[in-house]
């Protein structure tokens, strides 16, 4: 199952994108929704509530009274505390569920208002952000939901900026335009991506490559792209590993095939192969694997391919301290500081991907670097070739 967060600030259109996404065959666990059914009448929760806060907080109608419960709890930080403690298990355990009998669909997506806002974008396979300029959103409540200016900022200025959203989520819907244009970004989207995405994991395939162009490092956003990665990976591994940024996109302003390598650091290469089953669920099929020291020497490693067809990641699982751990860390340290080497780099890489270009597989390309990597292996790990 490919599990996708979806947010944006209140009035960007997430309802309208997730609609889309409905209708694309997409299940929407929806957490506004959640939130209400917890304390529903009859449920558990709103007896609850009505202990720990009074029975005022219970309409006349059996239901939850929002505007009493909000007085009662809010009205210093222990009410805060305890409402917060009341609702977040209850409805943590609700969404489990509903994850749970969704277990076969393709693509679940757990739409979430307050995503970013509760540091949870690293729990999913990939966010979405439905993103329009705060103000056309304030325009868009006032005329649309029919909401005055002073609520509507008020509630606007409570949550997350959009800068801070767009920093941790991996693609971003624009909706300030035509509905339309929406639609039409979401299909393909749906087609190009989240499908292929979801059935490349179903079938534990890494995703199909391109070839060895090399991309402009001031055009990309390899550093917050590795972030946001990074994060997923150290959440589904429940934060147990060093994760690095590594090879050429972690170096600035060095020309680079558009692939993020990073490095998981494990105490053994058992630890490894116990993980790589977490790894796939994460998306990031694997194999045993090696690296070349050169001189004929080499150390195991887990070698992951991700199964995201819009992003490219390599994920070497190393035994942390070892000969090409070190080097790998050794070798970004050292370019990211050293621009003639960098440069040196830069120029042999363009040297090789002219000569290789015609090639459909990148093997020509990354053999032909070994002489160069050896080189930099003896500077930089001299005491692995004793
Ligand atoms: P959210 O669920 O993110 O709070 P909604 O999906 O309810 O936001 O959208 C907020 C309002 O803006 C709704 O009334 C919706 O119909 C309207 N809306 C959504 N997308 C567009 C768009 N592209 N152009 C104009 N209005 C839009």
């Amino acid at each position: 199952m490919l599990r996708i967060g979806l947010t944006g600030g209140i009035g960007a259109g997430k309802s309208t994108v997730s609609a889309i996404l409905a209708e694309h065959g997409a299940v929407i666990i929806d957490a506004d929704k959640i939130a209400r059914e917890v304390v529903a009448p009859g449920e558990p929760l709103l007896e609850e509530l009505a202990r720990t806060f009074g029975d005022q907080v219970i309409a006349a109608d059996g239901g939850l009274d929002r505007p009493r419960l909000a007085a009662a709890a809010f009205a210093d930080e222990e009410g805060t505390a305890a409402l917060n403690g009341l609702m977040h298990p209850a409805i943590r355990t609700r969404t489990a569920e509903h994850f749970e009998e969704n277990s076969d669909a393709e693509v679940v997506v757990h739409d979430v208002p307050l995503l970013v806002e509760n540091a949870m974008t690293p729990a999913y396979h990939l966010n979405l952000l439905v993103d329009v300029p705060a103000d056309l959103r304030l325009q868009r409540l006032m005329d649309a939901r029919g909401m005055d200016r002073a609520d509507a900022q008020a509630r606007i200025a409570r949550q997350a900026g959009d800068d801070e959203r767009r920093a941790v989520c991996d693609v971003i819907i624009d909706n300030a335009g035509a509905v339309e244009d929406t639609q039409a970004a979401v299909s393909h989207l749906v087609s190009d991506r989240l499908l292929p995405f979801a059935e490349n994991l179903r079938l534990q395939r890494r995703a199909e490559r391109g070839g060895i162009e090399l991309c402009d490092p001031a055009e990309a956003d390899w550093s917050g792209e590795a972030a946001r990665i990074i994060a997923k990976l150290r959440h589904g591994t429940d934060d147990r590993y060093d994760v690095e940024h590594i090879g050429s996109t972690a170096i600035p302003g060095l020309v680079a095939k558009d692939v993020i390598d990073l490095q998981m650091l494990v105490p053994d290469q058992a630890a490894a192969d116990t993980l790589a089953p977490r790894l796939a669920d994460l998306g990031y099929p694997g194999a045993a694997g090696v690296d070349h020291l050169g001189e004929g020497e080499h150390t195991a490693k887990r070698f992951h391919a991700n199964t995201d067809p819009g992003r490219a990641v390599n994920l070497h699982v190393r035994t942390a301290g070892s000969a090409s751990a070190r080097f790998a860390t050794e070798f970004v340290s050292l370019l990211s500081r050293d621009r003639g080497e960098r440069d040196r780099y830069a120029e042999l890489k363009r040297e090789l991907a002219e000569k290789y270009a015609g090639e459909a597989r990148t093997e020509g390309y990354a053999d032909a670097k070994e002489p160069y990597f050896l080189m930099m292996r003896r500077a930089l790990v001299p005491e692995s070739f004793a």
